[in-house]
C-alpha cells in the first residue's frame, strides 16, 4: 500500500484554501488523500464545479470525507458563533478521527490544522504520526507561543492607555511589536474562560509535540521569526506560498461562495494601476459607520476601486441607505460584487493597490501578486500581519484602530498616487522572492519535497 494522507482543515475558508492546494499536490505526488471537511462545508463546496471536478480527477487518489460539526443545519455559524463551533466540532470529531486512525486503510500520517490540538492525544493512542498545519502567519504563531511568558512577567494584560508601547518579551520582535499589534483578545484583561484564549493556549502547548509544523510562507518573508519558532518546533516546512506552487494548477477554485467573474471584465475596461481592491476576506463583519467612513475615503481619494461586500459583511446595512454622491460615485468609478475570484483579481494590472482585513492567505495573494496593502485589522492574527506589512516588509499603510474618512483619503492617495512607485517596487521585489521561492531551486520548494518524502518514506 502507498502512502496516505488524512487531512484535517478547520471548517473555514482561509485554512480549507490552503490544505486543499497541500492535498492536490500530494495526489500528484502519489500520495493518497483523505480530506475531512465538515458537512455544512461539502455542501458548500459543491455549489462550485471546481470542488466536484477535484474529487473526480484524482478518483482513487482523493476523496472527500464529510463529518457532522454538532451544530443544527440551518446555524447561521458566523465569525460571532466560532468558538461554539469549535467546541461543538472539539465533541464530535476525536471519536471519528480515532475510528479512522485505526480502521483498516488508516492513514501514515495526519496533518491537521493546529487549533485541532485534539489530534495529539489521538495520534499518540494509535502511533500515526502527526503534523500540525498552522495556516495564519508565523509572526502570530509565534506571538501565540509568548503568550504564557507575557503572562507570567506580567506584560499582559495591560491597560487601553499604553497600546503604543512595545513590547519586550517577544524575541525578534523587539522594537516593532506594540501592544495594540498583540491578538486583539489580548487587549483588556485576559479572560482564561475565553475558549478562543483556551484553544490558542492549547495550541501553542500542543505544536510541539507532533513531529512537525507545517507553515505557509518563505523563508526571506518570516527569517527572523522562523527561527525563534524552531526553538521549540525544530522541525518546521515552510512550504508557502502554496497557492503559488505551479503544480498546483488543476483546480481553479476552491471557494465556498461563488465567485463572480464579471468584475474581472469591468477591471479589463481600467487603466492599469488605477484600481483598489477591497475585501474583508470570509469572516469578518464591519460595522455600518466604518463601512461609510472607509467609503467616503475612497471616494473622496478620487481612486477607482472594487468592493467584495460579502452579504452579511457590514452589519445592518440597507443599500438604501448610501447617500445619492456615493452611489453615483459607485457607477461611475466603482463596482461591488459579492465574492471575487481574488487571486485573478489581484494578479490583474488594473489593480493598484488592496484595503485589506490582512488575513493571512490575503496578504500573502498580495505578496505574491506584487500590489501594496492598505491594512484594516480586525482580529486573530491580523493585528500582527498589520504591522508587519507596514513596519517589517514596508509594501503598505497598517490602519489599525482608526477608521476615518480624512485618514483613509489621504493613505488610499499616498498608495494609488503619492509614493505609488516607492510601494510598488518594494511590492513587486517581495513578490520576486516569493514566485523564486516556490520555483526550482527555491526554499519553499526544497522544503516542500521534504515534506512529502518525509511522509513517502515515513522519515518522521
Ligand atoms: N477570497 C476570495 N474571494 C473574495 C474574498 C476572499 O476568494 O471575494 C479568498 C481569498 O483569496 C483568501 C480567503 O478567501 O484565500 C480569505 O482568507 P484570509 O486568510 O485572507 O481571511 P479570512 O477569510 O480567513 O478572514
Amino acid at each position: 500500500m502507498g502512502p496516505h494522507v488524512l487531512i484535517f482543515p478547520l471548517p473555514l475558508q482561509g485554512p480549507i484554501n490552503c490544505m486543499l492546494k497541500l492535498a492536490e499536490i500530494m495526489c500528484i505526488q502519489q500520495i493518497k488523500v483523505t480530506f475531512i471537511i465538515t458537512q455544512h462545508i461539502h455542501r458548500c463546496l459543491f455549489h462550485s464545479s471546481d470542488a466536484q471536478a477535484y474529487s473526480t480527477k484524482y478518483d482513487d487518489a482523493f476523496r472527500f470525507k464529510p463529518i457532522p460539526d454538532g451544530l443544527p443545519q440551518d446555524h447561521s455559524r458566523t465569525v460571532f458563533e466560532f468558538s461554539e463551533l469549535m467546541l461543538s466540532l472539539g465533541a464530535v470529531a476525536p471519536p471519528i478521527l480515532h475510528q479512522m486512525l485505526i480502521s483498516t486503510d488508516s492513514p501514515t500520517c495526519v496533518i491537521a490544522d493546529g487549533l485541532l490540538s485534539f489530534a495529539t492525544d489521538i495520534a499518540a493512542q494509535t502511533g500515526v504520526p502527526l503534523l500540525y498545519f498552522d495556516t495564519i502567519s508565523p509572526s502570530a504563531i509565534w506571538t501565540y507561543m509568548c503568550l504564557p511568558k507575557l503572562i507570567q512577567v506580567g506584560d499582559l494584560p495591560f491597560k487601553d492607555d499604553n497600546l503604543d508601547e512595545c513590547i519586550r518579551n517577544v524575541p525578534g520582535l523587539e522594537g516593532i511589536m506594540r501592544h495594540r499589534d498583540l491578538p486583539s483578545f489580548c487587549r483588556g484583561a485576559i479572560d482564561f474562560t475565553d475558549p478562543q484564549v483556551d484553544l490558542v493556549l492549547k495550541q501553542v502547548h500542543h505544536m510541539p509535540l507532533s513531529q512537525g509544523l507545517i507553515l505557509n510562507t518563505f523563508q526571506h518573508l518570516d527569517a527572523p521569526i522562523l527561527s525563534q519558532i524552531r526553538k521549540l518546533c525544530p522541525n518546521i516546512y515552510t512550504i508557502g506560498p502554496l497557492h503559488a506552487h505551479r503544480q498546483t494548477s488543476y483546480i481553479n477554485s476552491s471557494s465556498i461562495w461563488e465567485e463572480d467573474w464579471s468584475c474581472i471584465s469591468w477591471l479589463d475596461n481600467q487603466p492599469s494601476g488605477s484600481v483598489l481592491y477591497v475585501s474583508i476576506g470570509s469572516l469578518c463583519v464591519m460595522t455600518k459607520e466604518d463601512f461609510f467612513e472607509i467609503l467616503h475615503g475612497i471616494v473622496n481619494s478620487g481612486s477607482r476601486f472594487l468592493w467584495v461586500r460579502r452579504p452579511g459583511s457590514v452589519a445592518g446595512l440597507d443599500p438604501i441607505d448610501i447617500p445619492l454622491e456615493l452611489s453615483r460615485a459607485t457607477e461611475e468609478r466603482g463596482c461591488t460584487v459579492s465574492w471575487a475570484p481574488q487571486q485573478e483579481v489581484l494578479a490583474h494590472p488594473a489593480v493598484g493597490g488592496f484595503l485589506t482585513h490582512s488575513g493571512w492567505n490575503s496578504t500573502l495573494e498580495s505578496v505574491v501578486a506584487g500590489k501594496p496593502m492598505i491594512c484594516w485589522p480586525h482580529y486573530v492574527d491580523q493585528q500582527v500581519n498589520s504591522r508587519f506589512v507596514e513596519e517589517m516588509w514596508k509594501v503598505g499603510f497598517d490602519m489599525k484602530d482608526s477608521c476615518d474618512r480624512v485618514v483613509v483619503e489621504k493613505i488610499v492617495r499616498e498608495i494609488m498616487e503619492l509614493r505609488k512607485d516607492e510601494f510598488l517596487k518594494r511590492s513587486i521585489e517581495l513578490s520576486e522572492a516569493a514566485v523564486a521561492s516556490v520555483g526550482e531551486g527555491g526554499s519553499s520548494a526544497a522544503e516542500l519535497n521534504r515534506l512529502i518524502d518525509d511522509i513517502k518514506y515515513m522519515k518522521l
